[in-house]
């Protein structure tokens, strides 16, 4: 079923949604952002329990902005799973059939076929409340998809969970969401959880989405600086640009001209700030890289799998990670160095 919502605007006194997006049928979307940023309302507003003060919503063709949430045939899932705690685990994944009056037999037999999806086989007659967290969220899980919602919703489904089994939860809503090919929109304003588990990601900020695009999209490619800097660590030179040269644009820095590739058709003058990512530069001259900078290290912190350095060039901070362990110590001068390819450029409006 895809889903489109089409310029869907909701006021409060202090905060305004206001966007467009859509989902192709089967396909998982995540809403990326910071707290308040109107992810939540969002959600609301496709399961109708928020009415919009204008805009549309398409299900399959059809619009639902008009329909009680009971109509929309949406599945949910919360942060604190809310299972109904007189009930045991067949009772809380069977309510939904009860309420679609499915028979006896329909109803047992949906509910094993889903116990199996989640992992969790023979669970029917445990009591929920000595289920762990991550258990209790899979019942949820089934609960939603029990009655085959038209669109699933899920509102930070793992941030109740430790690190360990948000990782592996993460990995079976995304097995179960394919394999039902269910279309979903999933709420976090944790960036790894949304690389991991996405078709598609909308960042959000203030009511308003930022960008959509694939995982790669939105790190190799932010349209603002705050997609770059929400997605991960960034490094950031304010420049003019001079000229274009071949398949380059040259930018005046204040640590001299800088090379990028050419992206988007900027007037020489135009004022642009330079960005590239701490794991996509040296801590050498790489030959042929014409973008160097020396300053002195100020920082190191060993990370096990990586080495984070921080260098002050010219009373500027830059963060530079790289995959081994770095023969440098704190004073020491170095070199930054990265190629034209892995850094661009966006329009300074400040
Ligand atoms: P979080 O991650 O913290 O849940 P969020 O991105 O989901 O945040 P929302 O819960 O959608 O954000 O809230 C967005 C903004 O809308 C907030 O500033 C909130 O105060 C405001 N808001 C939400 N509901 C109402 C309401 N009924 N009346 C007034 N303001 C509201």
């Amino acid at each position: 079923m895809s889903l489109v919502l089409s310029n869907i605007r909701k006021s409060y006194p202090d905060f305004e949604v206001d966007l467009s997006f859509d989902i192709e049928a089967g396909k998982l979307i995540t809403l990326l952002g910071p707290s308040g940023c109107g992810k939540t309302t969002t959600l609301h507003i496709i399961a109708g329990f928020i009415t919009p003060d204008k805009g549309k919503i398409i299900l399959e063709g059809k619009r639902v902005d008009s329909l009680p949430p009971y109509m929309r045939e949406a599945g949910l899932v919360f942060q604190d799973y809310a299972l109904f705690p007189n009930m045991n685990v067949a009772g809380n994944i069977a309510f939904g059939l009860r309420m679609h009056g499915w028979s006896k037999r329909k109803i047992d037999n949906r509910v094993n076929e889903l116990l199996e999806l989640i992992h969790l086989p023979g669970y029917n007659n445990r009591s929920v409340d000595n289920l762990s967290g991550g258990e209790q969220q899979r019942v949820a899980l089934a609960r939603a998809l029990a009655p085959n919602p038209k669109i699933l919703l899920l509102d930070e489904p793992l941030s109740a969970l430790d690190a360990k089994l948000r990782k592996n939860l993460r990995a079976d809503i995304r097995r179960i969401q394919k394999k039902l090919k269910v279309t979903t929109v999933y709420v976090t304003h944790d960036q790894e959880e949304s690389f991991a588990i996405s078709d598609r990601i909308a960042v959000m900020k203030d009511g308003k989405i930022e960008q959509v695009g694939t995982a790669q999209e939105i790190y190799n490619s932010p349209e603002t600086l705050f997609v770059a800097n929400f997605v991960g660590l960034t490094n950031t030179i304010e420049g003019m640009v001079s000229k274009k040269k071949g398949t380059l644009i040259e930018v005046e820095t204040q640590f001299g001209k800088l090379s990028v590739k050419y992206t988007e058709n900027l007037e020489p003058g135009s004022s642009v700030i330079l960005i590239f990512r701490p794991e996509r530069c040296s801590l050498y001259k790489v030959k042929g890289d014409n973008n160097v900078l020396e300053g002195t290290i100020t920082n190191c912190e060993y990370q096990g799998d990586s080495t984070l350095l921080e260098l002050s060039i010219m009373d500027r901070r830059f963060t530079v990670k790289l995959s081994d362990s770095a023969v440098c110590a704190v004073g020491d001068r170095a070199h930054i160095s990265f190629s034209p390819e892995h850094c661009w450029i966006l329009k300074n409006i400040f």
